[in-house]
């Protein structure tokens, strides 16, 4: 059923400055054009299903490689600027957009390829994922293409010593006045919620671990309802740590590779292609040892409009070198509203333990 929480979701699709924000992230839109050209075999006269097309940029770069028909599909009003675009370029006979539900729209064939940029937040804010596997099980047929093939959501423990003096420590001393009496207020307002922003590699303790791999060609909806991994880091360094980093990447293999079929093959890809702990160095597209490209939100990759995701503690923990930091994560649709993810963090270390509960609105 369409909620009211959808009805606001995808309105807030309908304002230009989202669509300008996404197409402006460079490393988002070639890595996905370059994903389109290098599977152009898989995509030359076939038919091609865009889940959430928005100004309807994928499709047109899907009937650019070829496609002999695009569904583009989207809820969201922009799917009116869509079809003008799709018009403008003389493509009405190839692409066709369908304003509506991908759970909602009829389409009467079946498909070749799946193509979506369907990530959120700490991958799975806005659980937009959820549709792309509707759309799959409507209309994919078996063996069919789907870009991105896979997701990797990772987290690592972080020292941001900066972030923690400019929000909290600036109130010790305000024009002379002590108004560290603010602080509490403070800690409650700057780490009660996730913090979307950039960090770097310097502020990575240790080796990022697994959260949750996902194989868009097999997962099932259910499995995203609650996703809880345990993780142990050893850290690297002696550093207050603020709390936990989360990041992403995706990965656009064909049918006939599927080389980040085992997690470990794609968390090792991640760990020592790199110079430090937090990823995947810094060549603009990493690929995998087999090959495939993939879109990475890491901290040390090309800076996305995704940056990372912080989940900060209310103060600081200090860690020595080699110390374990053990505990799990578990992300879940809110009841309130299944667009919005709870994130419950249970962490131990040298003794003590605390847990830190928090939504992402
Ligand atoms: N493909 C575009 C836009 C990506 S943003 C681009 O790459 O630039 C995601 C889009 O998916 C939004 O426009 C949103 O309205 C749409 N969307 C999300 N869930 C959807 C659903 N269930 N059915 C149709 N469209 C959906």
């Amino acid at each position: 059923p369409c909620t009211d929480f959808d009805v606001a979701y995808f309105h807030s699709y309908a304002h230009v400055g989202i669509h300008e924000e996404m197409i402006k992230d460079r490393a988002r839109t070639e890595t996905y054009r370059e994903a389109i050209m290098q599977h152009q075999s898989l995509i030359q006269g076939k038919v091609v299903v865009d889940v959430g097309c928005g100004t309807g940029i994928l499709s047109i770069f899907c009937a650019q490689a070829g496609a002999k028909r695009v569904y583009a599909v989207d809820a969201s009003d922009i799917a009116v600027q869509a079809k003008e675009v799709v018009k403008a370029n003389g493509l009405s006979d190839k692409v066709i957009v369908l304003h509506g539900r991908v759970e909602d729209v009829e389409i009467d064939e079946e498909v070749d390829v799946i193509i979506s940029e369907w990530m959120g937040y700490m991958l799975l804010y806005e659980s937009m994922l959820g549709s792309v596997i509707t759309a799959r099980d409507r209309w994919l047929k078996p063996g069919g293409l789907i870009l991105p093939s896979h997701a990797t959501l990772y987290m690592a423990p972080i020292s941001h010593p900066d972030r923690y003096s400019h929000s909290i420590d600036f109130w010790r001393n305000v024009y002379g006045i002590d108004m560290s009496a603010m602080m509490q207020l403070a800690k409650q307002c700057a780490f009660e919620e996730p913090s979307v922003e950039s960090i770097s590699g310097e502020n990575v303790l240790t080796w990022p671990e697994v959260v949750k791999h996902i194989d868009c060609k097999t997962i099932k909806i259910q499995e995203l309802d609650s996703v809880t991994a345990r993780y142990k880091f050893k850290s690297m360094m002696r550093a207050p740590m603020h709390g936990f980093a989360f990041w992403f990447d995706v990965e656009f293999s064909g049918p006939a590779s599927s080389p980040a079929e085992n997690t470990s093959a794609t968390s090792v890809a991640s760990g020592t292609s790199s110079t430090s702990p937090s990823g995947e160095g810094n060549q603009k597209k990493r690929t995998n040892p087999s090959d495939a490209l993939v879109l990475s939100t890491s901290p040390e990759a090309p800076p996305t409009h995704w940056q990372q995701t912080i989940v900060y503690f209310y103060d600081p923990v200090d860690v020595e070198q080699d110390q374990l930091i053990e505990g799990s994560v578990t992300l879940s649709q809110s009841k309130e509203n299944r667009r919005f993810m709870n994130i419950h963090l249970e962490y131990s270390s040298a003794g003590r333990s605390f847990v830190k509960e928090s939504v992402m609105r």
